[in-house]
């Protein structure tokens, strides 16, 4: 069961550095319901520039994507906007919360803008969320009064509060220490095991491992499926 997919996907910045500009190369890819998929490669293979384009934060240069079927990059900015907004969840490597708003209240937040949920609900889930997360006791703490794995974990919180067909992460432990990396992905693990899809960036052989998915970019093109079992996740 397929829930995003692109089709022939190029991507070429014209003012590069690189002297073609070319950072996708004919990427054809798929990505199950219910799978943890990660995608991985060296810094600058093109990861993010992948996740952004599935997850129509940009465009491809040509190419399609689809999302449950039906296409989704030709559709404006606005319509775009509401989709992901409804379906899609983001998670980045900086937390991004707003700064003068708790992290109950940011959580709250996503819930009231993106889906014009009851209040009452979304609290009720907000707090619900945060304590699955681990961070209940520094619900009513802002961003800068919390440690940055505390952050990152309400960060998550607030990406899934509209329980998205889609969980976007792009290098969500590249901020991290190693026990912060473990918590965050000890979360996105049981968040998949309770049927969230996951689509996630990383050159964290510690975060691939939590997958049941990885493929490999080099160079903008997709190598296709990585063999796990060479690594050890305490090497
Ligand atoms: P990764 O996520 O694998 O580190 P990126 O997708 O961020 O790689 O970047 C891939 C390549 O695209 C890099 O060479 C980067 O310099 C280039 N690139 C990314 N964004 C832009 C941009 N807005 N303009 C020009 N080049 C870009
Ligand atoms: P690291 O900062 O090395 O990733 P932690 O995020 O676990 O490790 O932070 C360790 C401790 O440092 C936290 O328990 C917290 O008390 C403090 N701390 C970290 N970041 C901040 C911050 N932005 N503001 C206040 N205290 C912080």
């Amino acid at each position: 069961n397929v829930v995003l997919q692109g089709r022939a996907l190029n991507k070429q910045y014209r003012q590069s550095t690189e002297q073609t500009g070319i950072v996708l190369h004919d990427i054809d890819i798929d990505v199950h319901a219910g799978d943890f998929t990660v995608i991985m490669g060296a810094s600058g293979a093109g990861k993010s520039t992948l996740l952004y384009v599935l997850s129509g934060m940009d465009q491809p240069t040509s190419g399609e994507v689809y999302y449950q079927g039906a296409r989704i990059d030709t559709l404006g900015e606005r319509r775009m906007a509401q989709l992901r907004a409804k379906e899609f969840g983001f998670v980045f490597q900086q937390p991004n919360l707003i700064g003068n708003l708790t992290l109950l209240e940011n959580v709250c937040l996503a819930g009231y803008v993106a889906a014009d949920r009851d209040g009452g609900e979304v609290r009720t889930e907000a707090e619900r969320l945060l304590e699955r997360m681990h961070v209940a006791h520094a619900a009513h703490r802002l961003p800068s009064e919390v440690s940055g794995g505390e952050a990152q974990r309400a960060a998550i919180a607030r990406a899934v509060i509209n329980h998205p067909g889609m969980l976007f992460a792009d290098e969500p432990t590249g901020a991290l220490n190693r026990r912060n990396s473990d918590d965050v992905l000890d979360l996105l693990s049981e968040l998949n095991r309770n049927g969230q899809s996951i689509l996630m960036v990383t050159h964290d052989v510690r975060a691939a491992i939590r997958s049941n998915r990885v493929l490999y970019v080099r160079d903008g093109e997709l190598l296709g499926e990585f063999p796990l079992g060479v690594y050890r996740p305490d090497d």
